[in-house]
Protein backbone atom coordinates (compact mmCIF):
# COMPACT_ATOMS: atom_id res chain seq x y z
CA UNK A 1 0.00 0.00 0.00
CA UNK A 2 1.80 3.77 -0.93
CA UNK A 3 1.86 5.54 1.84
CA UNK A 4 3.06 9.60 1.99
CA UNK A 5 4.75 8.51 5.18
CA UNK A 6 8.55 7.41 5.13
CA UNK A 7 11.02 6.44 7.78
CA UNK A 8 14.45 5.63 7.26
CA UNK A 9 18.39 4.73 9.20
CA UNK A 10 20.91 7.45 10.72
CA UNK A 11 23.56 8.24 12.44
CA UNK A 12 22.79 8.98 16.02
CA UNK A 13 25.86 11.08 15.78
CA UNK A 14 24.98 13.86 13.21
CA UNK A 15 26.17 12.40 10.09
CA UNK A 16 24.10 13.01 7.24
CA UNK A 17 23.64 9.68 5.63
CA UNK A 18 20.59 8.05 4.99
CA UNK A 19 19.82 4.14 4.69
CA UNK A 20 16.99 2.47 3.98
CA UNK A 21 14.91 -0.01 6.52
CA UNK A 22 15.49 -2.55 3.95
CA UNK A 23 19.13 -2.57 4.12
CA UNK A 24 21.12 -5.17 6.60
CA UNK A 25 23.35 -2.05 8.14
CA UNK A 26 23.49 -1.89 12.31
CA UNK A 27 26.01 1.11 12.62
CA UNK A 28 26.69 4.25 11.01
CA UNK A 29 29.85 3.66 8.09
CA UNK A 30 30.92 7.00 8.63
CA UNK A 31 31.73 7.05 12.12
CA UNK A 32 30.73 2.94 13.67
CA UNK A 33 27.76 4.86 16.00
CA UNK A 34 24.34 3.37 16.21
CA UNK A 35 21.76 4.14 14.06
CA UNK A 36 18.07 5.55 14.78
CA UNK A 37 15.19 5.45 12.85
CA UNK A 38 14.07 8.47 11.73
CA UNK A 39 10.55 9.60 10.24
CA UNK A 40 9.17 12.18 8.04
CA UNK A 41 7.53 14.41 10.33
CA UNK A 42 6.74 16.77 7.96
CA UNK A 43 4.55 14.40 6.57
CA UNK A 44 3.33 13.52 10.10
CA UNK A 45 2.22 16.74 10.79
CA UNK A 46 -0.25 17.21 7.98
CA UNK A 47 -2.25 15.03 10.36
CA UNK A 48 -3.36 17.13 13.76
CA UNK A 49 -2.73 15.97 16.80
CA UNK A 50 -6.78 15.43 17.76
CA UNK A 51 -6.69 13.14 14.25
CA UNK A 52 -3.74 11.28 15.47
CA UNK A 53 -5.65 10.72 18.80
CA UNK A 54 -8.57 9.71 17.29
CA UNK A 55 -7.36 7.56 14.46
CA UNK A 56 -5.32 5.23 17.59
CA UNK A 57 -8.44 5.08 19.66
CA UNK A 58 -10.61 4.03 16.92
CA UNK A 59 -8.07 1.14 16.38
CA UNK A 60 -6.96 0.31 19.98
CA UNK A 61 -7.57 -3.22 20.78
CA UNK A 62 -10.54 -3.83 18.30
CA UNK A 63 -10.27 -2.87 14.55
CA UNK A 64 -8.87 -5.17 11.84
CA UNK A 65 -5.16 -6.82 11.22
CA UNK A 66 -2.83 -5.82 11.92
CA UNK A 67 -4.26 -2.60 13.47
CA UNK A 68 -5.37 -4.18 16.68
CA UNK A 69 -2.05 -4.82 17.60
CA UNK A 70 -1.22 -1.43 20.00
CA UNK A 71 2.07 -1.50 17.98
CA UNK A 72 0.62 -1.55 14.72
CA UNK A 73 -1.99 0.74 15.54
CA UNK A 74 0.58 3.75 15.71
CA UNK A 75 1.99 2.10 12.36
CA UNK A 76 2.26 5.35 10.50
CA UNK A 77 4.74 6.62 13.81
CA UNK A 78 6.41 3.07 13.74
CA UNK A 79 7.14 1.53 10.67
CA UNK A 80 5.08 3.22 8.17
CA UNK A 81 6.22 1.44 4.68
CA UNK A 82 5.68 -2.37 5.84
CA UNK A 83 3.25 -4.28 3.97
CA UNK A 84 0.35 -5.32 5.79
CA UNK A 85 0.69 -8.92 4.87
CA UNK A 86 3.82 -9.09 5.50
CA UNK A 87 3.25 -7.84 9.53
CA UNK A 88 4.07 -10.63 11.85
CA UNK A 89 1.82 -10.24 14.96
CA UNK A 90 0.54 -11.64 18.32
CA UNK A 91 -1.51 -8.23 18.80
CA UNK A 92 1.01 -7.18 21.50
CA UNK A 93 0.77 -4.01 23.25
CA UNK A 94 -2.49 -3.34 25.23
CA UNK A 95 -1.29 -4.33 28.28
CA UNK A 96 -3.19 -2.86 31.70
CA UNK A 97 -2.12 -0.23 33.81
CA UNK A 98 -2.61 -1.74 37.42
CA UNK A 99 -3.27 0.69 39.77
CA UNK A 100 -1.40 -0.06 42.52
CA UNK A 101 -3.70 1.08 44.71
CA UNK A 102 -2.78 -0.52 48.55
CA UNK A 103 1.06 0.02 47.32
CA UNK A 104 0.63 3.31 46.70
CA UNK A 105 -1.06 4.32 50.39
CA UNK A 106 1.46 2.20 51.75
CA UNK A 107 4.50 4.60 50.36
CA UNK A 108 2.40 7.93 50.51
CA UNK A 109 2.06 7.50 46.66
CA UNK A 110 -1.74 7.98 45.60
CA UNK A 111 -1.50 7.80 42.07
CA UNK A 112 0.71 5.06 41.41
CA UNK A 113 0.31 2.77 38.71
CA UNK A 114 2.06 -0.58 37.12
CA UNK A 115 2.50 -0.97 33.44
CA UNK A 116 1.90 -4.87 33.28
CA UNK A 117 4.24 -5.08 29.87
CA UNK A 118 4.93 -8.43 31.12
CA UNK A 119 1.08 -9.62 29.66
CA UNK A 120 2.28 -9.44 26.07
CA UNK A 121 2.57 -12.69 24.09
CA UNK A 122 5.72 -14.56 25.21
CA UNK A 123 5.21 -12.83 28.89
CA UNK A 124 7.74 -9.55 28.59
CA UNK A 125 8.16 -6.04 27.03
CA UNK A 126 10.34 -7.40 24.07
CA UNK A 127 7.83 -8.73 22.06
CA UNK A 128 7.00 -4.72 20.97
CA UNK A 129 10.21 -4.26 19.33
CA UNK A 130 10.12 -8.04 18.06
CA UNK A 131 6.91 -7.45 16.30
CA UNK A 132 8.13 -4.05 14.21
CA UNK A 133 11.61 -6.15 13.11
CA UNK A 134 10.80 -9.79 12.75
CA UNK A 135 8.44 -8.24 10.46
CA UNK A 136 10.71 -5.82 8.84
CA UNK A 137 12.45 -9.26 8.24
CA UNK A 138 9.89 -10.85 6.62
CA UNK A 139 9.24 -8.06 4.60
CA UNK A 140 13.45 -8.02 3.12
CA UNK A 141 13.09 -11.89 2.48
CA UNK A 142 9.68 -11.92 0.32
CA UNK A 143 11.25 -8.91 -1.54
CA UNK A 144 14.31 -11.72 -2.14
CA UNK A 145 16.89 -10.35 0.19
CA UNK A 146 19.35 -13.43 1.34
CA UNK A 147 18.37 -13.64 4.94
CA UNK A 148 19.10 -17.20 5.96
CA UNK A 149 18.09 -16.74 9.45
CA UNK A 150 17.81 -14.07 12.73
CA UNK A 151 19.80 -14.32 15.60
CA UNK A 152 19.83 -12.32 18.69
CA UNK A 153 22.35 -12.65 21.99
CA UNK A 154 19.86 -12.45 24.81
CA UNK A 155 19.55 -12.42 28.47
CA UNK A 156 16.34 -14.78 28.53
CA UNK A 157 13.56 -12.59 27.24
CA UNK A 158 14.76 -11.17 23.62
CA UNK A 159 15.43 -14.68 22.86
CA UNK A 160 12.09 -16.28 23.81
CA UNK A 161 10.24 -13.16 21.83
CA UNK A 162 12.47 -13.53 18.75
CA UNK A 163 11.92 -17.58 18.67
CA UNK A 164 8.11 -17.32 18.40
CA UNK A 165 7.90 -13.71 16.35
CA UNK A 166 10.00 -16.11 13.63
CA UNK A 167 8.23 -19.31 14.52
CA UNK A 168 4.65 -17.34 13.47
CA UNK A 169 6.29 -16.61 10.04
CA UNK A 170 8.20 -19.77 9.43
CA UNK A 171 11.85 -17.95 9.51
CA UNK A 172 14.84 -19.49 11.12
CA UNK A 173 16.05 -18.43 14.20
CA UNK A 174 19.08 -18.64 16.18
CA UNK A 175 19.85 -17.62 20.11
CA UNK A 176 22.41 -16.98 22.33
CA UNK A 177 22.12 -17.57 25.81
CA UNK A 178 24.57 -17.30 28.55
CA UNK A 179 24.55 -21.02 30.28
CA UNK A 180 22.73 -21.56 33.05
CA UNK A 181 21.85 -17.48 33.61
CA UNK A 182 18.49 -17.78 32.30
CA UNK A 183 15.31 -18.55 34.07
CA UNK A 184 13.81 -22.32 33.59
CA UNK A 185 10.86 -20.63 31.79
CA UNK A 186 12.75 -18.53 29.55
CA UNK A 187 15.14 -21.40 28.42
CA UNK A 188 12.21 -23.41 26.99
CA UNK A 189 10.65 -20.79 25.43
CA UNK A 190 13.35 -21.07 21.91
CA UNK A 191 13.43 -24.58 22.16
CA UNK A 192 9.86 -24.80 22.84
CA UNK A 193 9.40 -22.66 19.66
CA UNK A 194 12.09 -24.72 17.31
CA UNK A 195 14.64 -21.48 17.73
CA UNK A 196 18.14 -23.33 17.54
CA UNK A 197 19.78 -22.86 21.02
CA UNK A 198 23.05 -22.05 21.46
CA UNK A 199 24.19 -22.51 25.35
CA UNK A 200 27.76 -20.80 25.74
CA UNK A 201 29.96 -20.73 28.74
CA UNK A 202 30.05 -16.86 29.27
CA UNK A 203 28.17 -13.98 30.26
CA UNK A 204 25.59 -12.08 27.84
CA UNK A 205 28.18 -9.20 26.67
CA UNK A 206 30.49 -12.18 25.30
CA UNK A 207 27.06 -14.09 23.85
CA UNK A 208 26.78 -10.19 22.47
CA UNK A 209 30.40 -10.77 20.48
CA UNK A 210 29.59 -13.61 19.46
CA UNK A 211 26.30 -13.15 17.62
CA UNK A 212 27.52 -9.92 16.26
CA UNK A 213 30.85 -11.72 14.25
CA UNK A 214 28.31 -14.77 13.34
CA UNK A 215 25.87 -12.10 11.78
CA UNK A 216 28.52 -9.94 10.19
CA UNK A 217 29.81 -12.84 8.09
CA UNK A 218 26.81 -15.54 7.07
CA UNK A 219 23.79 -13.52 5.96
CA UNK A 220 22.33 -13.88 9.07
CA UNK A 221 20.18 -11.14 10.29
CA UNK A 222 21.13 -9.36 13.68
CA UNK A 223 18.29 -9.19 16.27
CA UNK A 224 19.67 -7.10 19.04
CA UNK A 225 18.70 -3.77 20.21
CA UNK A 226 21.47 -2.17 18.07
CA UNK A 227 19.12 -3.22 15.35
CA UNK A 228 17.01 0.36 15.99
CA UNK A 229 14.17 -1.40 14.22
CA UNK A 230 13.34 -2.55 17.88
CA UNK A 231 13.20 0.83 19.60
CA UNK A 232 10.61 1.40 17.23
CA UNK A 233 8.17 -0.89 18.50
CA UNK A 234 9.61 -0.27 22.30
CA UNK A 235 8.45 3.42 21.71
CA UNK A 236 4.97 2.81 21.80
CA UNK A 237 4.94 2.03 25.48
CA UNK A 238 5.32 5.41 26.07
CA UNK A 239 2.04 6.40 23.85
CA UNK A 240 0.02 3.68 24.96
CA UNK A 241 0.71 4.98 28.60
CA UNK A 242 -0.19 8.47 27.38
CA UNK A 243 -3.50 7.16 25.60
CA UNK A 244 -4.96 4.70 28.26
CA UNK A 245 -4.60 8.26 30.56
CA UNK A 246 -6.82 10.16 27.77
CA UNK A 247 -3.58 11.31 26.44
CA UNK A 248 -2.63 12.87 29.58
CA UNK A 249 1.42 13.01 30.58
CA UNK A 250 2.45 11.02 33.63
CA UNK A 251 4.85 12.68 36.18
CA UNK A 252 7.07 10.24 36.63
CA UNK A 253 8.15 7.11 34.83
CA UNK A 254 10.11 4.31 36.03
CA UNK A 255 12.34 1.57 33.96
CA UNK A 256 14.98 -0.87 34.89
CA UNK A 257 18.15 -1.10 32.69
CA UNK A 258 20.36 -2.98 31.50
CA UNK A 259 21.16 -2.88 27.85
CA UNK A 260 19.37 0.65 27.78
CA UNK A 261 17.67 0.09 24.20
CA UNK A 262 14.11 0.52 26.57
CA UNK A 263 14.61 3.70 28.43
CA UNK A 264 16.19 5.15 25.08
CA UNK A 265 12.94 3.81 23.29
CA UNK A 266 10.70 5.33 26.06
CA UNK A 267 12.17 8.69 25.68
CA UNK A 268 12.25 8.77 21.77
CA UNK A 269 8.30 7.52 22.39
CA UNK A 270 7.41 11.05 24.23
CA UNK A 271 9.58 13.54 22.37
CA UNK A 272 8.03 12.43 19.39
CA UNK A 273 4.64 12.81 20.74
CA UNK A 274 5.63 15.76 21.68
CA UNK A 275 7.12 16.57 18.47
CA UNK A 276 4.32 16.15 16.45
CA UNK A 277 1.96 17.77 18.89
CA UNK A 278 0.03 15.33 21.11
CA UNK A 279 1.46 16.11 24.09
CA UNK A 280 2.92 19.34 25.17
CA UNK A 281 5.42 18.11 28.18
CA UNK A 282 7.41 15.39 29.24
CA UNK A 283 7.59 13.13 32.32
CA UNK A 284 11.23 12.67 34.31
CA UNK A 285 12.37 9.59 33.38
CA UNK A 286 13.89 7.31 36.00
CA UNK A 287 16.11 4.40 35.19
CA UNK A 288 16.76 1.68 37.34
CA UNK A 289 19.57 -0.87 37.54
CA UNK A 290 21.17 -3.19 40.00
CA UNK A 291 23.85 -2.64 42.24
CA UNK A 292 25.79 -5.55 40.65
CA UNK A 293 25.29 -4.42 37.35
CA UNK A 294 25.37 -0.29 37.29
CA UNK A 295 27.65 0.96 34.69
CA UNK A 296 24.67 3.72 33.88
CA UNK A 297 24.35 4.90 37.38
CA UNK A 298 28.03 5.09 38.06
CA UNK A 299 28.23 7.41 35.09
CA UNK A 300 25.49 9.56 36.58
CA UNK A 301 26.77 9.86 39.59
CA UNK A 302 29.55 11.94 37.77
CA UNK A 303 27.10 13.85 35.77
CA UNK A 304 27.57 11.32 32.28
CA UNK A 305 31.27 13.42 32.06
CA UNK A 306 32.65 9.73 32.38
CA UNK A 307 31.79 6.16 31.28
CA UNK A 308 33.33 2.88 31.31
CA UNK A 309 32.16 -0.59 30.94
CA UNK A 310 32.49 -3.02 33.36
CA UNK A 311 32.16 -6.83 34.37
CA UNK A 312 28.16 -7.23 35.24
CA UNK A 313 28.41 -9.75 38.32
CA UNK A 314 25.60 -12.07 39.27
CA UNK A 315 22.02 -11.04 39.90
CA UNK A 316 18.89 -12.27 40.52
CA UNK A 317 17.79 -9.98 37.90
CA UNK A 318 19.29 -11.72 35.07
CA UNK A 319 18.08 -9.96 32.02
CA UNK A 320 19.70 -6.60 33.48
CA UNK A 321 22.95 -8.52 34.02
CA UNK A 322 25.15 -6.29 31.38
CA UNK A 323 28.01 -4.41 31.87
CA UNK A 324 28.62 -3.22 28.17
CA UNK A 325 25.25 -1.61 27.26
CA UNK A 326 24.92 -1.20 23.50
CA UNK A 327 22.66 1.81 23.62
CA UNK A 328 24.86 3.72 26.16
CA UNK A 329 24.70 6.84 23.99
CA UNK A 330 21.16 6.58 23.59
CA UNK A 331 20.47 6.48 27.19
CA UNK A 332 22.62 9.40 28.44
CA UNK A 333 21.56 11.72 25.81
CA UNK A 334 17.17 10.91 26.62
CA UNK A 335 18.44 11.24 30.57
CA UNK A 336 19.73 14.71 30.21
CA UNK A 337 16.47 15.57 27.75
CA UNK A 338 14.34 14.33 30.38
CA UNK A 339 16.09 15.64 33.50
CA UNK A 340 16.34 12.21 34.18
CA UNK A 341 17.36 10.06 37.20
CA UNK A 342 19.52 6.66 37.35
CA UNK A 343 18.75 4.96 40.63
CA UNK A 344 20.53 1.13 41.35
CA UNK A 345 18.83 -1.85 44.31
CA UNK A 346 20.92 -4.21 45.77
CA UNK A 347 20.20 -7.67 45.92
CA UNK A 348 18.34 -7.69 49.26
CA UNK A 349 16.50 -4.54 47.68
CA UNK A 350 15.45 -5.65 45.17
CA UNK A 351 14.04 -9.08 46.14
CA UNK A 352 12.12 -7.81 49.01
CA UNK A 353 10.87 -4.65 46.97
CA UNK A 354 9.46 -7.30 44.70
CA UNK A 355 7.82 -9.33 47.31
CA UNK A 356 6.48 -6.44 49.59
CA UNK A 357 4.74 -5.06 45.69
CA UNK A 358 3.56 -8.58 45.52
CA UNK A 359 1.56 -8.45 48.65
CA UNK A 360 -0.49 -5.92 47.18
CA UNK A 361 -1.64 -8.15 43.91
CA UNK A 362 1.42 -8.09 41.75
CA UNK A 363 3.46 -11.27 40.96
CA UNK A 364 6.90 -9.26 39.61
CA UNK A 365 9.60 -10.30 38.13
CA UNK A 366 13.08 -9.02 39.80
CA UNK A 367 13.73 -6.84 37.09
CA UNK A 368 10.74 -4.92 38.56
CA UNK A 369 11.80 -5.27 41.55
CA UNK A 370 14.78 -3.46 40.88
CA UNK A 371 12.45 -1.15 39.34
CA UNK A 372 10.14 -0.86 42.49
CA UNK A 373 13.51 0.07 45.26
CA UNK A 374 13.92 2.76 43.15
CA UNK A 375 10.52 4.17 43.27
CA UNK A 376 10.58 3.24 47.31
CA UNK A 377 14.39 5.53 47.55
CA UNK A 378 12.89 8.06 45.37
CA UNK A 379 9.95 8.20 47.24
CA UNK A 380 11.86 8.41 50.71
CA UNK A 381 14.48 10.84 49.15
CA UNK A 382 10.96 13.30 48.89
CA UNK A 383 11.68 13.71 44.62
CA UNK A 384 8.78 11.58 43.86
CA UNK A 385 5.70 13.14 46.40
CA UNK A 386 2.14 12.37 47.12
CA UNK A 387 0.52 13.87 44.36
CA UNK A 388 2.93 12.89 41.27
CA UNK A 389 1.11 10.25 38.80
CA UNK A 390 3.91 7.55 38.96
CA UNK A 391 3.90 4.70 36.41
CA UNK A 392 6.38 2.09 37.06
CA UNK A 393 7.49 -0.41 33.96
CA UNK A 394 7.04 -4.14 34.44
CA UNK A 395 9.48 -5.45 32.10
CA UNK A 396 8.12 -9.71 32.43
CA UNK A 397 5.58 -12.05 33.68
CA UNK A 398 6.27 -12.62 37.00
CA UNK A 399 5.71 -16.49 36.32
CA UNK A 400 9.07 -16.45 34.46
CA UNK A 401 10.58 -16.15 37.29
CA UNK A 402 9.02 -18.48 39.89
CA UNK A 403 11.86 -20.01 41.12
CA UNK A 404 13.10 -16.99 42.00
CA UNK A 405 9.88 -16.15 44.09
CA UNK A 406 9.90 -20.11 45.49
CA UNK A 407 13.52 -19.58 46.71
CA UNK A 408 13.13 -16.10 48.35
CA UNK A 409 9.64 -17.67 50.32
CA UNK A 410 12.10 -20.23 51.18
CA UNK A 411 14.64 -18.17 52.07
CA UNK A 412 16.74 -19.87 50.09
CA UNK A 413 17.99 -16.35 48.51
CA UNK A 414 22.24 -15.81 49.64
CA UNK A 415 22.69 -12.76 51.54
CA UNK A 416 19.06 -11.99 51.13
CA UNK A 417 16.82 -11.54 54.70
CA UNK A 418 13.25 -12.55 53.40
CA UNK A 419 10.79 -9.93 54.90
CA UNK A 420 7.98 -10.97 52.93
CA UNK A 421 8.31 -14.74 53.16
CA UNK A 422 4.79 -17.16 53.08
CA UNK A 423 5.65 -20.60 52.95
CA UNK A 424 2.87 -23.60 53.21
CA UNK A 425 2.24 -24.57 56.55
CA UNK A 426 2.24 -28.45 56.26
CA UNK A 427 0.03 -29.95 58.63
CA UNK A 428 -1.82 -33.21 59.52
CA UNK A 429 -5.14 -34.11 57.97
CA UNK A 430 -6.75 -32.85 61.28
CA UNK A 431 -9.55 -30.36 61.93
CA UNK A 432 -8.67 -29.16 65.39
CA UNK A 433 -4.86 -28.53 64.10
CA UNK A 434 -5.98 -26.93 61.03
CA UNK A 435 -8.49 -24.74 62.67
CA UNK A 436 -5.99 -23.70 65.42
CA UNK A 437 -3.46 -22.61 62.65
CA UNK A 438 -5.89 -20.43 60.81
CA UNK A 439 -6.84 -18.79 63.96
CA UNK A 440 -3.16 -17.95 64.96
CA UNK A 441 -2.55 -17.00 61.59
CA UNK A 442 -5.36 -14.57 61.30
CA UNK A 443 -4.24 -12.77 64.46
CA UNK A 444 -1.07 -11.49 62.25
CA UNK A 445 -1.40 -8.47 60.01
CA UNK A 446 -2.10 -8.72 56.40
C1 LIG B 1 15.38 -6.58 28.32
C2 LIG B 1 14.82 -6.45 29.65
C3 LIG B 1 15.07 -5.32 30.45
C4 LIG B 1 16.02 -4.22 30.08
O1 LIG B 1 15.83 -3.59 28.87
P1 LIG B 1 17.11 -2.95 28.15
O2 LIG B 1 16.62 -2.37 26.91
O3 LIG B 1 18.07 -4.08 27.92
O4 LIG B 1 17.68 -1.94 29.09
C5 LIG B 1 14.44 -5.24 31.67
N1 LIG B 1 13.63 -6.21 32.10
C6 LIG B 1 13.37 -7.30 31.37
C7 LIG B 1 12.46 -8.34 31.93
C8 LIG B 1 13.95 -7.46 30.12
O5 LIG B 1 13.70 -8.56 29.41
ZN1 LIG C 1 27.89 8.59 12.08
Amino acid sequence: MATKYRAWFQCIGGCLGQYRLSEVIYSCPECGNLLEVRHNLKALRERSPAEWKELFDTRYKVSAWPYGSSVWGKKELVCPNIDNENVVSAYEGGSNIFWARRLGEQIGVEDLWVKQCGNNHTGSFKDLGMTVLVSQVNQMMAEGKPIRAVACASTGDTSASLAAYCAMAGIRAIVFLPRHKVSFAQLIQPLANGALTVALDTDFDGCMKMVREVCSKNDIYLANSMNSLRIEGQKTISIEMVQQFNWQVPDVVIVPGGNLGNISAIGKGFLMMRNLGLINRLPRLVCAQSERANPLYRSYLNGFRKYKPLRAKKTLASAIQIGDPVSINKAIAILKEFNGIVEQATEDELANAAARADRTGLLNCPHTGVTLAALFKLVDRGIIQSQDRTIVISTANGLKFANFQLRYHEGRLKGISSRYANCPLELPAQYDTVRGAILTSLESKV
